[in-house]
């Protein structure tokens, strides 16, 4: 098979795929100098959208609605898009070999690439309970990352409509999930191991409020122990789920969310890795020569904090892709840019609540607000604050205006006299800085 060569390939055409093709075109690119080559038949679309309106029972979001850059309130890219810029889109193509040394990609169907420049844009993959030792392959059973997982849901949730639904994991996943099985009517147990939901992030006052809400809503929750098996009918399909703690649970259909692991194996041993996804600097750039690496599969100094970080987010994700084409094109020019200063930022939305988290989450939390989830307005937010100083802040609710406010504040770190006072005055404290 004769072999294709690009100036530039990003391999992975998820969501830094997508904002790193913009970036190029808003760069300037000659046609045929860049391809995108991804294993998803789709061109790139805001992942995040698979967990929320793409499980709505009405009015759902479908694509192209949701291609990128449209999460962040910029142009939707068509198919139609990359092909006007003469971007070569390789859909349903999965890499599974990359000779960094010989710059070279072969695809799973004998196809060879060559590049002079790549961007690995991997992303992550879903860590599954058979990584854990437990036997996952009953039907109804679902993960979610790509669209054909959430088409997959889509299918097992009609087929199941009314039915028994047990989410496990106490994550973002799992939360999102939970909130749309039981709006698609399900009855939703959740089961985490740990004391509260989203313990990565939530304090357990943050935890209440959403594990309260969720029990309004009718999401029944078990916490401290995990599945080890299930239970299937002839057919073949799942019936009930087996809990550590001996309780058996009725199961029509099962979402499992208990983490992701970037997806490095490619490129093991060719390039250096921390943290688990491919080390960069402040421009993207890996220990090989003409590879860069960014969004989920990346591990790069998080200058604010003097320490090098993984992040799981789009956000980081987009601001990645943009960041690496600039140090790229610049860098043909002889020149440079500034490198990296990211704050990190995370959100979730599920039900008619919507949160955003701005910075770090260390030192002492201190909540502030109506975090009384029977309250109809339910704003409430959290500062976590570290030597004296406001490292993170946390809001639900929060209006466009407030949630930048909070932004600010991470950002700024103002020093803070008295943990009780900057409770009660809550968002008022962020909006005088
Ligand atoms: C369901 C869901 C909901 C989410 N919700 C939120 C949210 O609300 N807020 C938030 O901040 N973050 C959210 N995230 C996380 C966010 O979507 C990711 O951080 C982001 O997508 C990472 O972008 P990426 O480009 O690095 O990877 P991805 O978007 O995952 O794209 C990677 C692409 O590479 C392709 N690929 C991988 N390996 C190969 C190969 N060998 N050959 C060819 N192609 C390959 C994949 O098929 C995929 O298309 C969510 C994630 C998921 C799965």
């Amino acid at each position: 098979m004769a072999e294709k060569h690009f100036k530039y390939v990003i391999l992975g055409g998820g969501v830094a795929g997508g904002y790193a093709a913009r970036e190029f075109a808003t760069q300037g690119l000659k046609p045929g100098e860049l391809a995108i080559i991804s294993k998803e038949a789709v061109a790139p679309y805001e992942r995040p959208a698979l967990s929320k309106g793409y499980l709505f029972p009405e009015s759902a979001a479908r694509l192209p609605g949701f291609h990128v850059c449209v999460g962040s309130g910029g142009e939707r890219l068509l198919p139609e898009w990359y092909k006007e810029k003469g971007i070569e889109l390789i859909l349903s193509t999965e890499i599974v070999k990359a000779d960094l040394s010989s710059k070279s990609l072969r695809s799973a169907a004998g196809e060879a690439f060559k590049y002079d420049i790549l961007i690995i844009a991997t992303g992550s993959t879903v860590l599954k309970l058979s990584d854990f030792g437990v036997k996952d392959d009953a039907k109804n059973i679902f993960y979610l990352r790509e669209i054909n997982d959430a088409d997959k849901l889509v299918e097992g949730i009609k087929a199941k409509k009314n039915g028994k639904a047990v989410v496990i994991g106490g994550g973002y996943i799992g939360l999102e999930l939970s909130a749309a099985l039981r709006i698609n009517s399900m009855d939703v147990t959740m089961v985490f191991p740990e004391p509260w939901c989203m313990p990565r992030l939530f304090t357990a006052d943050i935890a209440k409020f959403y594990e309260g809400y969720y029990a309004n809503k009718g999401v029944k929750i078990i916490k401290g122990t995990v599945a080890v098996g299930f239970g299937s009918h002839a057919n073949g399909e799942v019936k009930e789920v087996h809990l550590k703690d001996g309780r058996v649970l009725d199961a029509d259909l099962v979402v499992v969310g208990v983490g992701a692991k970037p997806l490095t194996t490619l490129f093991k041993g060719q390039v250096a890795e921390e943290k688990g996804a491919i080390k960069t600097d402040g421009f993207f750039k890996t220990s090989a020569p003409d590879v860069y690496a960014v969004g989920d599969a990346s591990t790069f100094p998080l200058k604010m904090y003097g320490e090098l970080r993984r992040v799981e987010h789009v956000d980081h994700a987009r601001k990645s892709a943009e960041q690496v084409v600039k140090a790229i094109k610049v860098s043909e020019e002889g020149k440079s840019i500034e490198e990296y200063d990211y704050l990190p930022y995370f959100y979730s939305r599920s039900f008619d609540l919507s949160w955003q988290f701005y910075g770090d989450n260390v030192g002492d939390a201190v909540i502030f607000g109506d975090s009384d989830p029977a309250s109809p307005q339910h704003k409430f937010g959290s500062y976590w604050v570290n030597n004296g100083k406001i490292v993170g802040a946390f809001l639900e609710s929060g209006t466009p205006e407030e949630n930048k406010v909070i932004a600010k504040v991470a950002k700024v770190q103002p020093l803070v006299e008295s943990l009780e006072k900057l409770s009660k005055e809550g968002l008022g404290f962020a909006s005088k800085v």
